[in-house]
C-alpha cells in the first residue's frame, strides 16, 4: 500500500482508538463504519481468495478448486507500531498465531466446525485480525462464491442465502466491491457484476477485477473487455494473474508469482500496451489511491463528530466538578473553599436573597401573638378565679387594704404561662434555621460530589443550630421568668386611687371601728364588699399582665434573632472550621472522598476527553495531508 495512505490512515488510526473503537461499550459511532472495507464477491472459484490475499500481500487463506471458502472472512488488518506479526481469531481469543500457514489451517477447521466437512454453507462470518508493523487499519472481507444451483450435501435455499448474505455486506455504503469475473467464463454471466450492480448501480464503489486471464482459450483474449470497450465500468477493469493450482501445490510464493504476473503482461502482445495498468500490484495502488479518496472525504464528517464528542464530553465534565486536589493543603482549602460555599448560601437565604428565611417573621408576626392570644389572661383573670385565688391566699384574715399575696399569686401564675409560647417560638424559629441548612446543602453543587462531606457539613450545621436553640431557649424564658419575679411597683401605686374612684372607702371603715364586736361585724361587711371589689383588682392585674406580655412579644423575637438568626449567620460553621484545621491529610481525605461512581466516570471522561484531543489533532493533521 503506498505511503500517503498509509500515514493517513495511520492517523485516522490514532483517533479511531480515541474514539473507542476497541468494542468500548460508551458506543460511539465508530471510526471502523468510517473507513472502507474491502469485499470480494464472484462465482464460485473465481479466484476471490487469490485476490485478496495478493492485496494483503500475504499466503494465508485456503484456496482451491471447489467450494473453499464457506464461510464469509472478516479480516482486519491492524496496524501496530513494532514488534513480530500475528493474527487472531475472534473465536480464539488470546491465542496468537505467528505462522500464517496455522492461520490458514484454522480458518479451515472453522469452517468445518460450523458447517462439519461437506459441502455446506453458513453465514455466520469468521473473524481474524491480522496485526503487523506492514498494514494499515482495513477490513478485507472473503465472501462463499454466489452459485446457481445447490449441490449434493447442500440445502434447497442454499442460493439464496449466500446471495443474501453477500449483499448483507456490500449493500453498506462504504464497503468497496471487488467483483471478480474469471475471463475464461462469459462475462454476461457474471455473478460477480450481477449483484454489486444491484447494491452499486452507478458502479461509484464497485471495481471489476478480471482473473484467470491466463487462463482463456487459445485464440481468445480480454482486451475488449480491459479496455472498457465491450462492458464498460465507472473505473477501468483490471485484469490479474493469480497463481494456478499447480503454483499453489507447489507453494510458489507471493514475490515470484508478482514477477512472473508482471512479465505475463509485458510479454503477451495484446496485453502489452495495457502492462501499466494490469496486475495484483496495479490494483493494490489503485485501491489505495481510492481508499484515500474515500477516506479524505470522511474527514470532515469525522472532525465534526470528534469536536461534537469533545463538546459533550467537556460539558459532562463541568457538570461533574472538578477533581480532588492531592496534597493536604490542597485539601483542606477545598474542604473550606465548598463550605464556605454552602455558608453563603445559607446565608442568602437569611437575608432574603433565596426564599426561606422570611419564614421566621412569620413565626413573630403571627404565630407568637396567637400563642399569646391563646393564653386568654381575661378568662384566667375572671372575676371566679380572681376571687378564689385571693381568697385561699389571704384565708381568713384578708389583707383588705393590698391583699398582696394574692396580686403575686395572680400575675406570677399568668406570666408563667407565656413561657409555652416563648419556648415554641425558639422551636419554630429552629425549624426553620433547619430546613433552610437542607435547602442550601441541596443548593451546593459542590457539596454533590462528595457525600461525606455533605454529611459532615450537614452535621456539624445541625449541632450547631442545636447550640443555638438551647441558649435560646435558657435566654428567652429567662425574660419571661425575669417579668414574673419582680412586679413594676409603680404600676400598683396607682391602685388605692383607682379603688377610691370606685367607691369603696375601706380605709375610714376600718379605721372607725375599733371594739371587737364591731370589729368582727366589720370585718364581715367588709369581707363582703371586698369581694365585690375584687373584680376591680381583676380587671388591674389583666392589664398589668397585658402590659407585660405586650413587652414580651417585642421582646421574645429580640431575644431568638440575637441568639439563633444572628449566630446561624455569623458563626455556623465556625466549629466546623476550627476542627477542620486539626484534621490530617488522611481524615481530610476521607472527606473528600467522592462517590466511588463519579469518580469512575469523571476519569474515565478526562482520559476519552484527552484522547478525542489527540484524535483531533491527527485528523487535523490527516485533513492537510496531501
Ligand atoms: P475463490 O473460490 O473465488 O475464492 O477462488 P480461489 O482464489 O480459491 O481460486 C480458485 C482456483 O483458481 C484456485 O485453484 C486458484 O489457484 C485458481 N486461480 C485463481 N485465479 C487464477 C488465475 O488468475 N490464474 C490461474 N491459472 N489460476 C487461478
Ligand atoms: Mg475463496
Amino acid at each position: 500500500m503506498d505511503q500517503n495512505l498509509i500515514s493517513l490512515v495511520n492517523k485516522l488510526q490514532r483517533a479511531c482508538t480515541a474514539l473507542g473503537d476497541q468494542g468500548d461499550e460508551t458506543a460511539l459511532p465508530s471510526l471502523w463504519d468510517s473507513l472502507p472495507a474491502i469485499a470480494v464477491v464472484g462465482g464460485q472459484s473465481s479466484g476471490k481468495s487469490s485476490v485478496l490475499e495478493s492485496i494483503v500481500g500475504k499466503d494465508f487463506l485456503p484456496r482451491g478448486s471447489g467450494i473453499v471458502t464457506r464461510r464469509p472472512l472478516v479480516l482486519q488488518l491492524q496496524k501496530i507500531d513494532e514488534g513480530r506479526e500475528y493474527a487472531e481469531f475472534l473465536h480464539l481469543p488470546r491465542k496468537k498465531f505467528t505462522d500464517f500457514a496455522a492461520v490458514r489451517k484454522e480458518i479451515s477447521d472453522e469452517t468445518d466446525r460450523e458447517t462439519g466437512r461437506s459441502k455446506q454453507i453458513s453465514t455466520v462470518p469468521i473473524h481474524l485480525s491480522i496485526y503487523s508493523p506492514n498494514v494499515v487499519n482495513l477490513t478485507l472481507i472473503d465472501l462463499p462464491g454466489l452459485t446457481k444451483v445447490a449441490v449434493e450435501g447442500q440445502s434447497d435455499n442454499i442460493v439464496m442465502d449466500i446471495e443474501n448474505m453477500v449483499r448483507s455486506f456490500i449493500e453498506k455504503p462504504n464497503c468497496i466491491i471487488l467483483a471478480i469475473s474469471p475471463a475464461n467464463q462469459d462475462l454476461a454471466t457474471s455473478d460477480a457484476i450481477k449483484i454489486s450492480r444491484e447494491v452499486d448501480p452507478k458502479g461509484e464503489r464497485t471495481f471489476g477485477v478480471l482473473t484467470k486471464i491466463d487462463l482463456m482459450d487459445k485464440g481468445t483474449d480480454a482486451v475488449e473487455i480491459l479496455e472498457g470497450k465491450s462492458f464498460r465500468l465507472q473505473f477501468p477493469w483490471i485484469g490479474v494473474v493469480n497463481r494456478s493450482q499447480a503454483d499453489i501445490n507447489k507453494s510458489v510464493d507471493m514475490i515470484a508469482a508478482r514477477r512472473r504476473e508482471r512479465e505475463y503482461f509485458a510479454n503477451t502482445p495484446e496485453y502489452k500496451h495495457l502492462a501499466r495498468k494490469m496486475g495484483s500490484e496495479h490494483l493494490g495502488r489503485v485501491l489505495s489511491k481510492h481508499l484515500e479518496t474515500v477516506i479524505k472525504s470522511r474527514i470532515p464528517g469525522i472532525q465534526s463528530l470528534i469536536s461534537k464528542s469533545i463538546a459533550e464530553l467537556e460539558s459532562e465534565l463541568i457538570r461533574l466538578g472538578k477533581p480532588i486536589a492531592t496534597d493536604a493543603g490542597g485539601k483542606l482549602y477545598m474542604v473550606m473553599e465548598i463550605s464556605r460555599i454552602f455558608d453563603q448560601i445559607y446565608k442568602e437565604h437569611l437575608d432574603g436573597i433565596r426564599p426561606g428565611g422570611d419564614k421566621i417573621y412569620n413565626v413573630f408576626d403571627n404565630q407568637l401573638p396567637a400563642a399569646l392570644k391563646r393564653l386568654q389572661f381575661d378568662k384566667q383573670l375572671s372575676m371566679e378565679n380572681v376571687r378564689k385565688l385571693i381568697t385561699e391566699a389571704d384565708g381568713y384574715q384578708p389583707h383588705l387594704i393590698a391583699p398582696e399575696q394574692g396580686y403575686r399569686r395572680l400575675i406570677e401564675s399568668s406570666l408563667v404561662t407565656i413561657r409555652g409560647p416563648a419556648e415554641a417560638a425558639v422551636d419554630a424559629v429552629h425549624a426553620i434555621l433547619k430546613e433552610l441548612v437542607h435547602k442550601a446543602i441541596s443548593e451546593t453543587a459542590e457539596l454533590r460530589q462528595y457525600p461525606t462531606l455533605r454529611g459532615e457539613v450537614n452535621h456539624a450545621a445541625i449541632e450547631s443550630l442545636d447550640r443555638m436553640r438551647d441558649e435560646s431557649k435558657k435566654a428567652t424564658l429567662k425574660l419571661v421568668d425575669m417579668e414574673s419575679s419582680y412586679l413594676t411597683v409603680d404600676f400598683f401605686r396607682k391602685l388605692p386611687q383607682d379603688v377610691e374612684k370606685g367607691g369603696n372607702p375601706t380605709h375610714s371603715i376600718f379605721d372607725r371601728y375599733n371594739d371587737s364586736y364591731l370589729r368582727r361585724v366589720a370585718l364581715t361587711i367588709l369581707r363582703l364588699l371586698f369581694l365585690s371589689f375584687s373584680e376591680t383588682t381583676g380587671s388591674t392585674v389583666l392589664a398589668y399582665v397585658n402590659m407585660v406580655c405586650g413587652s414580651l412579644r417585642n421582646s421574645i423575637p429580640k431575644s431568638i434573632v440575637y441568639c439563633q438568626v444572628r449566630e446561624a449567620k455569623r458563626s455556623l460553621l465556625d466549629h466546623f472550621f476550627a476542627e477542620m484545621g486539626k484534621k490530617e491529610t488522611k481524615q481530610l481525605s476521607s472527606l473528600l472522598n467522592e462517590d466511588p461512581a463519579v469518580m469512575e466516570r469523571r476519569s474515565a471522561l478526562s482520559k476519552r476527553l484527552e484522547l478525542y484531543r489527540s484524535a483531533q489533532a491527527e485528523i487535523d493533521a490527516a485533513a492537510w495531508a496531501k
